[in-house]
């Protein structure tokens, strides 16, 4: 093999292993260590932190990076893995140390004010903060920007490359036509379905039982992960071969825990399916709009349809007979699925989701194309999910402050959570085209869905870019049309027949 990229290669294992060991140390922070422990952890972390760095930076790194750009002898999934890590070499490298380092500062003195004026329900507190990290992204970008692109598109662009106002507009354009008024509709039937056996309690221990068998049943390989309790459910990887996920059960709230158990499983078999050849690149590393895509394409396309639950569902009706021996699997599929707009984005259903994610984007642009002011930003909040929720905000702590993305400058960053789920649906839609989905699912082999992502998506997925995976898959760019009408045929659908 090429003697540059086996170096390269040398690299970037250095790297995966100081990446094991802080993971774990941070796994550990959050589900087991003392408490007590926190701050002389973070400072050792921090001394840790510094050794590493040394690695990414080192000048002889750079140099094997740079003369690899220009070979051509490279694979095309090695020029790909070589053309980013030179694009974030360069970035890095124009950034300024002190402008870096004042930016991380800024991060954990805004996240605290957030935490503070989100307790207090009182924005004005956190105002000045919020102006100086909108200050502070600027700044960064007018470092970084090379490309000449409007400072949004830049932003959007270092979040999912190749995704830009003029896509996301027409996405958001579609959202605002076609599901605003669905979900409208959608409410004035919503009595229709009976809800009464949602809200009974399912103890966890019977809980927790169901779920290792559902995270099986949908291919998260146990041997080679976990799944482990916390109080917010999330993915981490060590390794291609230890991938933990989390999820949290709660007595009166039992759809929660299985979905998060399936969205979880997604990020997860995706981690654990990459090529072997990547065994240090992590998937998380490419896009997290495709990444996303695995989450909601498990949980909401497959996990929520009525042939994923038909085998299923018996086994739940075995495990708590007191609340599910009198309800058919039609109502317990309409209740699973039953839209209802809310205040949270993070507790929010498969329909209203996006117009969450739509505010949150159109807010943005206003920010940094229009220089909107910031103290005008809750009315506005508030405004919006009147126009496309149809809720009135009572508050600020339950509307604009509720998110702790911008606190900590993560702006450009919202828009792939939506992005994930129309590249699922384009996914899906295709799929549907090669394998008999239904079929499968009815027969309870959801391997059948597992493989098919496997071969098309996890195996190289982590490494070519969002818009070459949908090519070589779908046969075409992103195209959003294929969630839009995934959306009114299964909501559609679910309201048949009920009278
Ligand atoms: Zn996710």
């Amino acid at each position: 093999m090429n003697e540059n990229y086996q170096k390269f290669l040398s690299y970037q294992e250095r790297i995966a292993a100081y990446d094991m060991a802080f993971t774990l140390l941070n796994w550990d922070q959050t589900t087991a260590a003392p408490r007590g422990s926190s701050e002389t952890t973070g400072h050792l972390l921090g001394v840790l932190s510094g050794e590493f760095y040394q690695i990414p930076t080192d000048p002889e790194y750079r140099k094997i990076v740079e003369e690899l750009s220009h070979d051509e002898t490279l694979a095309p999934d090695e020029k790909e893995l070589i053309r980013k890590t030179a694009r974030s070499q360069k970035q890095m490298a124009a950034l300024p140390a002190d402008v870096y380092a004042a930016s991380i500062e800024l991060g954990n003195r805004s996240t605290h004010a957030w935490e503070e004026a989100k307790k207090n329900n009182d924005f004005a507190s956190f105002a000045p903060f919020l102006r100086d990290e909108i200050e502070m992204t600027k700044k960064i970008a007018n470092y970084q920007n090379d490309t000449g692109m409007p400072i949004y598109d830049f932003i959007l662009n270092q979040n999912e490359e190749g995704f830009t106002m003029e896509k996301l507009d027409a996405f958001f354009g579609m959202l605002r036509e076609r599901i605003v008024p669905l979900l409208k509709s959608c409410e004035a039937k919503n009595g229709k379905i009976r809800t009464d056996f949602m809200k009974k309690k399912y103890p966890v221990d019977r809980q927790r039982t169901f779920n290792e068998s559902l995270a099986k049943h949908i291919g998260f390989d146990l041997n080679r992960g976990l799944i482990a309790e916390y109080m917010h459910p999330f993915t981490t990887q060590l390794h291609l071969d230890d991938v933990r996920i989390t999820t949290y059960y709660d007595e009166n709230v039992f759809d929660s825990a299985i979905f998060s158990t399936i969205h979880e499983g997604g990020h997860a078999m995706f981690e654990q399916d990459r090529d072997r050849k990547y065994a240090f690149v992590p998937a998380a590393a490419n896009s997290m709009g495709i990444h996303e895509s695995q989450s909601r394409l498990n949980e909401n396309m497959m996990g929520r349809s009525l042939s994923f639950w038909k085998p299923l569902y018996p086994k739940l009706q075995e495990l708590f007979p007191e609340n599910l021996s009198d309800v058919t699997l039609e109502e317990f599929w309409r209740a699973i699925n039953r839209p209802q707009a809310g205040l949270i984005r993070c507790d929010a259903d498969e329909l209203t989701y996006c117009l969450h994610i739509m505010v949150r984007y159109e807010i943005e642009k206003k920010i940094f194309m229009e220089d909107y002011p910031v103290e005008k930003l809750p009315a506005l909040w508030n405004q919006m999910y009147k126009d496309y929720l149809g809720i009135d905000v009572p508050d600020d702590a339950h509307g604009i402050l509720q998110d702790v993305h911008w606190s900590d400058g993560l702006f450009g960053y919202f828009p792939s959570y939506a992005l994930g789920n129309a590249i699922a649906a384009q996914l899906y839609h295709t799929m549907a085209k090669e394998i008999d989905i239904d079929g499968e699912l009815e027969k309870g082999n959801a391997e059948a869905v597992h493989q098919w992502l496997c071969e098309k998506v996890h195996h190289k997925g982590g490494i070519m870019p969002v818009g070459e995976i949908l090519q070589k898959v779908t046969g075409e760019d992103f195209n959003p049309q294929y969630y839009v009408d995934y959306m009114e045929k299964k909501f559609t659908a679910l309201y048949e027949g009920l009278e």
